[in-house]
C-alpha cells in the first residue's frame, strides 16, 4: 500500500489530539487571512474596526451613461437600501480638488469621498453609484455590480446627454475596453463582481429583481474570531496540547 509523503506530513504524528491539532490550524489560518485583509494595503488604513453591519453594501459601477443612477435609485427603493450617488456627493459637499478644464469635470478629491461614507458604511445598507471602484476601501463592498452598454446605445444616450469631443470619446472607449470591469476585478475578489447588462427597460427590471433578491438573502459571514473570543478555555487547552512549541502569540483574542 503507497503511503502519501504530504499526508503524512499533514498529521504530525507526535500531536496527542490529531483532530485538535487541524483544529488549530483552521483557527490559526483564518486568523491570518482576517488581519490581512483587514490590516493590510495601503486602502486598508482607514479602518477603525471591524464592520458589524447586518445588511449589505453594493457598489454599482461602470462607464457613465451605463445607467448606474438610474438602476441605483429603483434598487434602493425595492429594497430598502441607502443611495449615494457620489457625483452628486461631491458637488453638494465640495469633496473636490477643483475643476477640470479638459474633462470638464470636477477633480475628486478621494480621501474626502471615503471620509464622507465611512460612519453610513460601517453600518451598512448602502448602494453606492460611481464611475470608478479603485479608491474605496475593499472591505466596505460585499457585491460590485459592474453595468454594460453596448457602444451603439451608449453613444446616443452620452450624445444626447451633451457629451461630445474627447469627453464622448474617452467614455466610449472606456466602455470597448471594458475598464470599469477590469477596474473592479482587479480591485475586488473575483466572486464578489457581477457584470451586468444595461441596454433596455427590461434590463433594468431584471436586473433590480436579481439584485433585489440578492440583497434580502444577504446574511452577515460567521466571523470565526468572534466565536474564539467566547472560548478562552480553547487557547488554554491549544497551549497545553503544543506545549509552547507554536505561535500562540499570533491569536489575537481582541
Ligand atoms: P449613469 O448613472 O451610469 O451615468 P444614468 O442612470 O444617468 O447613467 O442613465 C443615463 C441615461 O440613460 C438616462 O437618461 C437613463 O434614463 C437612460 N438609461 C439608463 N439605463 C437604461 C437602460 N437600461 N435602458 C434604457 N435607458 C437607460
Amino acid at each position: 500500500m503507497l503511503h502519501s509523503p504530504v499526508a503524512a506530513t499533514a498529521l504530525p504524528q507526535s500531536a496527542p489530539f490529531p483532530s485538535l491539532s487541524l483544529l488549530f490550524f483552521c483557527f490559526y489560518f483564518n486568523i491570518l487571512a482576517e488581519s490581512a485583509q483587514n490590516g493590510g494595503g495601503p486602502r486598508m488604513s482607514r479602518s477603525r474596526s471591524r464592520s458589524r453591519r447586518v445588511r449589505p453594501n453594493v457598489l454599482v459601477t461602470g462607464t457613465p451613461g451605463t445607467g448606474k443612477t438610474t438602476m441605483s435609485s429603483l434598487l434602493a427603493d425595492a429594497a430598502a437600501m441607502r443611495h449615494f450617488n457620489v457625483g452628486d456627493l461631491v458637488r453638494q459637499k465640495g469633496l473636490h480638488d477643483g475643476w477640470d478644464d479638459h474633462l470638464h469635470c470636477h477633480v475628486i478629491n478621494e480621501d474626502m469621498v471615503c471620509d464622507e461614507l465611512e460612519d453610513s458604511m460601517e453600518e451598512g445598507g448602502n448602494i453606492v453609484d460611481y464611475h470608478g471602484c479603485d479608491f474605496f476601501p475593499e472591505r466596505w463592498f460585499d457585491l460590485v455590480v459592474v453595468l454594460q452598454t453596448d457602444n451603439s446605445v451608449l453613444h446616443d444616450r452620452l450624445t444626447s446627454r451633451g457629451y461630445m469631443g474627447a469627453k464622448l470619446t474617452n467614455n466610449i472607449e472606456c466602455e470597448i475596453f471594458q475598464v470599469l470591469l477590469e477596474e473592479a476585478r482587479e480591485s475586488y475578489a473575483s466572486e464578489i463582481v457581477m457584470p451586468l447588462h444595461s441596454n433596455n427597460v427590461e434590463d433594468i427590471s431584471r436586473n433590480v429583481a436579481t439584485l433585489t433578491e440578492w440583497i434580502n438573502n444577504w446574511r452577515p459571514p460567521v466571523r470565526l474570531k468572534f466565536c474564539l473570543k467566547e472560548c478562552m478555555w480553547l487557547k488554554h487547552l491549544v497551549q497545553i496540547v503544543f506545549e509552547g512549541q507554536c505561535p500562540i502569540h499570533l491569536l489575537v483574542f481582541d
